[in-house]
């Protein structure tokens, strides 16, 4: 049976994280908000203690990955385990600034890959790597099999050419985990990734995006123009399966977006407690024993938000808890990703409203806030994808069938 409370061995781990963000992560928001594209030096410190965490097993920021443990369904008891403490350390640091998560060594959705995917020497050679994660290019974005991007074998190195766009952390990390196809005929089949070091000849950072939130997060641009990787950093096999091999670097998405979830989850819990806080020094308060519209609106509308954020929370641990426990949670992954995303935008804009020129202004976060959560309703697949993701699973129906 799923059990959604959170389990007492994390209870340190959530009480760190938070601790962590209420030190290093708020006092720095508004700072780096401001300062776009300047690396946050107070970030070093917490992710040498993050790798600490991570090589413990306890990892609160997701750069360890999906490796499933062998013996995770063995026995046929639950556990509540990597996954889970993940979403809940996650929640917590973006209670303080997603921004900043997402601008830490070593935690990028590119170590999540290599933790997930690599083999036994790889993992030793790129122990200590910060890596991010290339998928998206001009002409591919919601439909990553459309990659053109290409990798072909010559000699002991794969040679690739292309073009990459919105790179998180693409500046600051050591290397990119680029995904590239062997062979566009053959589909998405062929699409491998890569593990390209940031000084290989021909791997040229293009620009910086100015975006309209997590801007204490860089995105980069790539050119790759002949592009030399050795061929052990092929990620995976280099075999091109039709028999599903696609579908194998897809899963990696079902352990990725609840993170995004709980991402979300965490910046909608900061902008409740605000909202919370300025409406009861207004005399405003939710009471939950009377009807919501018996209220006074503000309240009713707290009421209201309060059940989104509980519902995408409850959701999002419960495909965190299916991923610990071997289950087949692409269903939940999409259906938790795709109600946090959402609520947690609505969440935050209402929360701006609720407190008014207060919300609106730089004299609070609320503003920064609803502006940090859309790109969270955006990337590791948008609104609309987990939507047609969830439709699949619940019709049956196959990506060509429904798209
Ligand atoms: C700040 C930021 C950071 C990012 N970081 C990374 C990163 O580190 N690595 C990386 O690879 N990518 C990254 N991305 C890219 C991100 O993953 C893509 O923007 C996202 O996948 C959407 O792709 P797109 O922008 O090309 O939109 P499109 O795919 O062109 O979609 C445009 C719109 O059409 C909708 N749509 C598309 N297909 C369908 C459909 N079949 N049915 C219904 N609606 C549909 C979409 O939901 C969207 O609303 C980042 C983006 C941003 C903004």
């Amino acid at each position: 049976m799923i059990n959604l409370e959170v389990p007492k061995k994390f209870t340190a781990l959530v009480n760190q994280a938070r601790q962590s963000a209420t030190e290093f992560f708020r006092p720095n928001s508004r700072k780096y908000d401001h300062a776009e594209h300047t690396y946050p030096t107070e970030l070093d410190m917490l992710s040498s203690v993050l790798d600490g965490l991570n090589d413990a097993g306890q990892g609160a920021s997701g750069a360890r990955g999906v490796r499933r443990s062998a013996d995770a369904n063995g026995d046929g008891r639950t556990r509540n385990g990597g996954n889970l403490s993940t979403v809940l350390g996650t929640i917590e640091l973006c209670w303080g600034d997603v921004g900043l998560l997402l601008s830490l060594p070593r935690q990028g959705l590119g170590n999540a890959a290599i933790a997930s995917v690599a083999n036994e020497e790889q993992l030793e050679r790129f122990a200590g790597t910060w890596a991010a994660m290339a998928i998206t290019e001009p002409e591919c974005g919601s439909d990553s099999a459309a990659i053109r991007t290409t990798a072909r074998l010559d000699g002991d190195h794969y040679v690739l050419n292309g073009q990459k766009i919105f790179v998180t952390s693409g500046e600051r990390a050591d290397a990119v985990v680029v995904w590239a196809s062997l062979d566009t005929a053959q589909g998405r089949a062929a699409i491998k990734s890569f593990v390209v070091e940031r000084d290989t000849p021909g791997f040229e950072l293009v620009r910086l995006e100015h975006k309209l939130g997590i801007r204490a997060s860089d995105t980069a641009e790539f050119r790759l123009d002949n592009v030399r990787v050795p061929k052990e950093n092929l990620l995976g096999s280099p075999e091109i399966n039709t028999e599903g091999g696609f579908a194998g670097v897809m899963q990696t998405f079902d352990n990725t977006r609840p993170l995004v979830a709980a991402m979300a989850i965490g910046v909608a819990k900061a902008a409740l407690e605000e909202t919370r806080a300025v409406l009861a020094e207004a005399g405003v308060e939710p009471d939950y024993d009377r009807p919501a519209n018996s209220q006074h609106a503000a309240a009713a509308t707290m009421l209201q938000l309060e059940a989104d954020f509980e519902s995408a929370y409850l959701l999002t641990l419960e495909a965190a808890w299916m991923a610990d426990n071997s289950k087949p949670n692409s269903l939940q992954a999409s259906m938790a990703k795709a109600k946090a995303g959402r609520v947690g935008t609505d969440i935050t804009l209402r929360c701006v409203e609720l407190c008014g020129t207060l919300g609106y202004s730089e004299n609070s976060l609320l503003e920064k806030w609803s502006r940090d959560s859309k790109i969270l309703d955006i990337f590791e697949g948008t609104q609309q994808i987990q939507q047609l993701v969830v439709a699949r699973r619940l019709l049956g129906k196959s990506s060509k069938e429904l798209r």
